[in-house]
């Protein structure tokens, strides 16, 4: 726990408007359900708490992180030092503003935001209905699935830029890329979206959810928790391809174990801890490394200490 932690900001924290804990678990707000707590987190329920938290964080100079639905990091054992943000309240909201144009908070569930547009009519947003992140997270990694990203839909950003300590909105040069955008390499918070998307005829969105829900419980491990995909595919090789070839599916270390189902996988049994799963991935580097040359890139954020 960081010492410098003082009671004078967290008051300020809650005079902002937001919910504050100490030492706060976070295990279970993550799919992979493994890693400790927070120094501090704090929810966060609109753009001016947000603007607010911000502005005390830079005086007293506290690491931070923002949280999305944790199905894209693994958290260490010993937590994370300083201040932990789940955005929340108007963040969670989204709204049709005209037909076809869709403005969703970046705490709302991607999952049910593909899922609730099939009563809405709207088609582009079907390849991410098993895409278990908030919109937030996903706009910021360039989610995809099914020949679909988010860079397809998405036609500006509001996001709180931590350099001008505003909240700017942003149409162009958003620098997408594979599982990448302009907010992979900066600190700055996806406040909320507007995303395009077309009228359709609710039957062939509903087909369609339904075909690629399908080929995911077909393909993908199911009943155990996870974090997706482990590392990025490229251009010239599938990952799990290179490490079905070094003879790693099934391969455990302690409660953490290489999918049969899929190899890109790490699947996790009740108990597990953060090194295990740490453990498990350097190994896949390695082997893949010294039988291919290769070294896989993670596609899953490693939050806190892993030395
Ligand atoms: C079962 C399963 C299936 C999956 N399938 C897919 C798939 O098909 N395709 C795919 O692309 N991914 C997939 N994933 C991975 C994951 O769901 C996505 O990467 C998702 O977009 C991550 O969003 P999140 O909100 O969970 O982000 P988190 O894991 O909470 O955070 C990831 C990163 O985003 C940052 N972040 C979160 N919110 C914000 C914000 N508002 N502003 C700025 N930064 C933010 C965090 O600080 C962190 O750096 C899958 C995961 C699981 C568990």
């Amino acid at each position: 726990m960081l010492d410098i932690i003082d009671h004078h900001a967290l008051r300020r924290f809650s005079d902002a408007g937001c919910t504050v804990h100490e030492n706060y678990p976070l295990a279970n707000l993550t799919t992979y359900g493994v890693g400790g707590p927070a120094d501090v987190f704090i929810i966060v329920p609109n753009e001016s708490a947000l603007i607010a938290v911000m502005t005390i964080i830079s005086e007293y100079h506290y690491p931070w992180k923002v949280l999305g639905n944790g199905s894209n990091v693994l958290i260490s054992d010993a937590g994370v030092r300083g201040c932990v943000l789940q955005l929340n309240g108007d963040f969670s909201l989204y709204k049709i503003e005209k037909y076809g144009t869709v403005q969703s908070g970046c705490a709302h569930s991607l999952i049910q935001l593909s899922h609730s547009m099939i009563r809405h009519a709207l088609s582009g947003l079907e390849f991410s209905c098993g895409i278990p992140g908030s919109i937030g997270g996903s706009v910021r990694m360039n989610a995809g699935a099914y020949s679909g990203e988010l860079k397809d839909v998405v036609t500006s950003v509001r996001y709180y830029s931590v350099c001008d300590k505003k909240v700017i909105e942003k149409e162009t040069d958003l620098q997408w890329g594979y599982r990448t955008s302009m907010f992979r390499d900066s600190n700055d918070i996806i406040c909320s979206v507007t995303l395009q998307l077309t009228p359709a005829e609710p039957e062939g969105i509903r087909r369609t959810v339904i075909d690629y829900t399908q080929h995911r419980k077909n393909n993908q491990p199911t009943g155990k928790r996870s974090a997706g995909s482990v590392f990025k595919n490229t251009n010239e090789y599938q990952i799990w391809q290179l490490i079905d070839e070094c003879g790693l599916r099934g391969y455990r270390r302690g409660k953490a174990m290489i999918s049969e189902k899929h190899t890109n996988w790490i699947v996790v049994d009740h108990g597990c801890s953060a090194r295990e799963i740490y453990d498990l991935q350097e190994e896949i580097i390695q082997q893949v490394a010294k039988k291919f040359g290769i070294v896989p890139e993670r596609e899953q954020e490693l939050i806190g200490d892993f030395s």
